[in-house]
């Protein structure tokens, strides 16, 4: 198991319930995992404990065996995407792809190598001096997804990549993500409220609701319940 959640929990109101209670969980190296529920249910809170934005009240997260609970956000080893593609707005799509590496005090050369790599992995060879203000929205979340794996991650984590796409696009960039994950085999954890998403995407579903996990299991499992 590559991401194991033990017993996590978080609070925001001292008064009210925990937006994240006592959850458990696990996501299996290599596979993409989602976490499917409605919206409230918690998801993009555990997704932000898990990635080190967010210090859980209680319980333990380990990435690869080793316990990340208290780790910053650099040391954890995540490539995170969210829905609004946070790109940089003044910076070209190679300079925000080298972004994490330039942070980290990469050598210049290994940095361009790498970012030479990442806009061949997403198909944005031609595009690396545009702004991402000249891109359309299924290109920058590609940009946002070479930014999150350029610092070679050991899990992606996912919150609701596509959810600020038209349809079309939408389902264009879930077969893209489908391929992508079948060249890296990345462990990856995606937050969705899209049933059939979940379905088509993941080897693995984990339901929350109201804060705690509902059910867990492959898609056959969760779907073809009675
Ligand atoms: P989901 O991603 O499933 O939509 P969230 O994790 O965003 O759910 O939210 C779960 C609950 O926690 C919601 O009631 C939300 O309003 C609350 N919440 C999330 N983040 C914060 C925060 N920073 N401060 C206060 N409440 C929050
Ligand atoms: P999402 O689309 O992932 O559900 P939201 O729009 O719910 O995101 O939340 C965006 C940001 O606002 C997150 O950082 C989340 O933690 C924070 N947030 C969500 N709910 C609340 C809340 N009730 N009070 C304060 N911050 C919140």
């Amino acid at each position: 198991m590559s991401i194991i959640v033990e017993q996590v929990t978080r609070r925001f109101t001292s008064g009210g319930s925990p937006a994240v209670s006592e959850v458990s969980f696990q996501a299996p190296r290599g596979a993409i995992t989602s976490l499917l529920g409605p919206s409230g249910a918690g998801k993009s809170t555990l997704l932000r404990l898990i990635a080190g934005l967010e210090v859980p009240d209680a319980g333990r997260i380990l990435i690869d065996g080793v316990d990340c609970t208290s780790m910053p956000v650099q040391k954890r080893g995540v490539g995170v995407v969210f829905q609004s593609y946070a790109l940089f707005r003044h910076m070209t799509v190679r300079e925000n792809i080298a972004f994490g590496l330039d942070v980290r005090g990469s050598p210049r050369a290994e940095t361009d190598a790498r970012v030479d790599e990442m806009l061949r992995l997403v198909q944005l060879e031609a595009l690396g001096g545009r702004y991402p203000g000249q891109l359309s929205g299924g290109q920058r979340q590609r940009v946002a997804f070479a930014r999150a794996l350029a610092i070679r991650p050991r899990v992606l984590l996912l919150d609701e990549p596509f959810g600020a796409l038209d349809t079309r696009v939408r389902e264009e960039l879930r077969e893209w993500l489908h391929s992508l994950h079948e060249r890296t085999g990345l462990t990856t954890l995606l937050v969705t409220h899209d049933q059939q998403e979940a379905l088509e995407i993941s080897q693995h579903v984990v339901v929350m609701s109201e804060g705690r996990v509902a059910q867990a299991g492959s898609p056959e499992v969760i779907y073809n319940r009675p």
